[in-house]
């Protein structure tokens, strides 16, 4: 027929070797490591949701099962429990590459094991990405800047970093991946992108993963009393999870290698947090002072005005709109904690 060209009924092989679908758009096959986690789960919701082909790559050494359970029936979906240290072959377009503790608590726990998933697990999907010429994406942090001189931080910043404190294993990791995602791209031409996250929360977060929120959240609803580390005037931008991942979308999409900073620049100090928690969920809640961490951060805050020229992003979700999203799930899950130890 004349209606279409015969162009589009050419069974056209992409690089990762299968056959387009439909007429037009080529079914992309997208693989998330660290997908059981937090972010990760959030972004291949939304994968799956615009029709792509997503593979979960997860150790579930903090990601869970019950984050993509809904989603194992689906058969656009395959999770595979592989740790990233180790190498992996896959036919894929695209990495998403999430796969690292991201709570202090828990990147501390196994420092090592901390920069080994940063810097070898990071090297592996590169390697992948050269070898099936996907594109590839690395979620770095904030805590690049480490606690920085510059304020609010730009990309252009190269931070305050300690390169042998208690943070040095995930923040000096993620320089490393962020060099070696460089020399991939510069070396081996290898499609890149980096992201540079700034503190994310939302539905999902791990219960008891130390961070503020998450920390803030399930003590207003255990009638606990909230712990203000220091003097609670240190400062943080909070982002809600789906501006996240819209962002990170975008960034593989686009045009850009970044870095981005993906991040929302609302700026509150851990006490200005607490009350609006206690506004949110309990007028009662109480908070209690503890020693702080080392090398703790003063303030952070991001300059998006990169992302937002170049990617057409910022977020939309505010802090005080943000918390009540993920009051539901935490509650939830709080009480089958709960009903688990026969209370
Ligand atoms: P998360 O801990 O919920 O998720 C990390 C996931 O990676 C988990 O599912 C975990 O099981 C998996 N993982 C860890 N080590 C692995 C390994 N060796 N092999 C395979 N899987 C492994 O954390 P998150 O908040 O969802 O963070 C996701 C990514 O975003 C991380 O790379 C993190 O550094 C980055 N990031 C997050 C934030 C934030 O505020 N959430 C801020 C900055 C950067
Ligand atoms: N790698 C992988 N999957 C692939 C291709 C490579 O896990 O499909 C790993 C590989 O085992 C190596 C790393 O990625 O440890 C870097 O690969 P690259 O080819 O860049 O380097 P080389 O193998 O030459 O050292
Ligand atoms: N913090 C706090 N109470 C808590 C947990 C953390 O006051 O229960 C503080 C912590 O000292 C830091 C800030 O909150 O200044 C953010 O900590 P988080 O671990 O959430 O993230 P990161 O330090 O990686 O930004």
């Amino acid at each position: 027929s004349g209606s279409y060209s015969s162009v589009y009924n050419k069974p056209v092989v992409g690089k990762a070797g299968r056959v387009p679908v439909g007429i037009g758009r080529r079914r992309k096959r997208v693989v998330v490591t660290g997908g059981a986690g937090f972010v990760g789960s959030h972004l291949v919701d939304k994968l799956i949701g615009r029709g792509d082909e997503v593979i979960v790559i997860d150790n579930f050494f903090t990601g869970r099962k019950d984050n993509l359970v809904h989603l194992f029936s689906n058969p656009m979906f395959e999770l595979i429990r592989h740790d990233v240290v180790e190498p992996i072959l896959l036919e894929v377009d695209q990495i998403y590459h999430l796969a690292c503790p991201a709570s202090p608590v828990h990147y501390k726990y196994n420092p090592v094991k901390t920069i080994k998933t940063n810097v070898m697990g990071t090297l592996n999907m590169l390697g992948l990405a050269k070898r099936v010429g996907a594109r590839f994406l690395l979620t770095s942090t904030s805590e690049v800047y480490g606690d920085p001189l510059q304020h609010p931080q730009k990309e252009t910043y190269w931070g305050n970093v300690n390169p042998i404190g208690e943070r040095s294993c995930y923040d000096e990791g993620k320089r490393t991946a962020e060099t070696l995602a460089m020399d991939y791209h510069r070396g081996a031409g290898v499609e890149v992108r980096i992201a540079r996250i700034f503190n994310t929360y939302g539905p999902r977060m791990c219960l008891d993963d130390g961070r503020v929120v998450s920390n803030f959240v399930a003590q207003a609803i255990r009638k606990q009393p909230m712990t203000v580390y220091g003097d609670g005037q240190q400062t943080r931008s909070f982002q809600y999870v789906s501006d996240l991942v819209d962002g990170l979308v975008a960034l593989m999409e686009g045009e850009h290698i970044g870095p981005f900073n993906l991040g929302n620049p609302g700026e509150f100090t851990m006490l200005e947090l607490s009350e609006v928690v206690k506004e949110t969920i309990d007028p009662t809640a109480t908070i209690e002072f503890k020693p702080n961490t080392a090398d703790d951060p003063h303030m952070r805050k991001p300059d998006i005005s990169k992302a937002k020229d170049l990617l057409n992003w910022e977020p939309k979700i505010s802090l005080r709109d943000g918390l009540p999203l993920m009051v539901g799930d935490f509650r939830k899950r709080i009480l089958n904690e709960d009903e688990g130890k026969g209370a």
